[in-house]
């Protein structure tokens, strides 16, 4: 399936799962061997997308490719696929559970396996504020995001990133799942018992090395 197929699925894939509202988010592909960026338009219903409805970028946000306005985040997008020659795709979702800690300007602590396993890091990080679509939403996105795979976006959303949509998708699931445990610990008046270092370490490489079918 080439990038534009697999992001009019992935698109559809993301308002099913409930991580987005109506047309917001967005999802991009990244083409490492020619450095060009398939992208969703913005401001389309994710049910009638199109292959052809895609916008192709060049790594500067240029346009290249596609009749549609691309979606606002462009910026966001190429300024973490500069940062992260690890990364070849995102998803920016605009999910429930994760947002609650955006919206109260929280990180959310690394305490589960499964966030161990597939988050990249100690602590989601929620970014400072900044206007959607802005430059400096990029810097404070890519601040937060470090070489994690997930972050989150001052009162909008999350950001997850990977070396593909699936990737991404996991992620994201996993993100949520740890958000709305953190939900239900907090509102039982206590506070998950942190993971160690070592043990989130252990679980990462053993995630990236071990776990599944080799
Ligand atoms: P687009 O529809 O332009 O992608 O914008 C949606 C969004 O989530 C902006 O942050
Ligand atoms: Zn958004």
């Amino acid at each position: 399936m080439d990038h534009k197929e697999q992001l009019v699925k992935a698109g559809a894939k993301m308002k099913a799962d409930k991580l987005t509202v109506e047309t917001w988010g967005n999802l991009s592909i990244c083409d490492r061997e020619r450095g060009l960026v398939t992208i969703t338009p913005s401001g389309m219903d994710y049910d009638a997308i199109a292959p052809e409805d895609m916008v192709v970028v060049d790594l500067a946000g240029n346009h290249v490719e596609g009749f549609r306005k691309p979606s606002i985040e462009v910026p966001m997008h190429t300024a973490i696929y500069r940062a992260r020659p690890d990364v070849s795709a995102i998803i920016h979702t605009h999910p429930i559970w994760s947002t609650v800690f955006s919206c109260m300007g929280e990180d959310i602590p690394v305490f589960h396996d499964e966030g161990a396993q597939a988050l990249n890091c100690e602590v989601v990080r929620t970014a400072k504020y900044a206007l959607p679509s802005t430059p400096e939403l990029a810097k404070n996105c890519l601040e937060a995001l470090g070489e994690a795979s997930a972050c989150m976006l001052m009162s909008h959303g999350a950001v997850c990133v990977g070396d593909s949509i699936a990737a991404c998708f996991k992620v994201s699931a996993v993100l949520e799942m740890m958000a709305q445990l953190y939900q239900l610990i907090r509102a039982t008046g206590g506070q998950p018992v942190p993971l160690s270092r070592e043990n989130i370490a252990i679980m990462r490489d053993f995630a990236r090395t071990q776990y599944g079918q080799r």
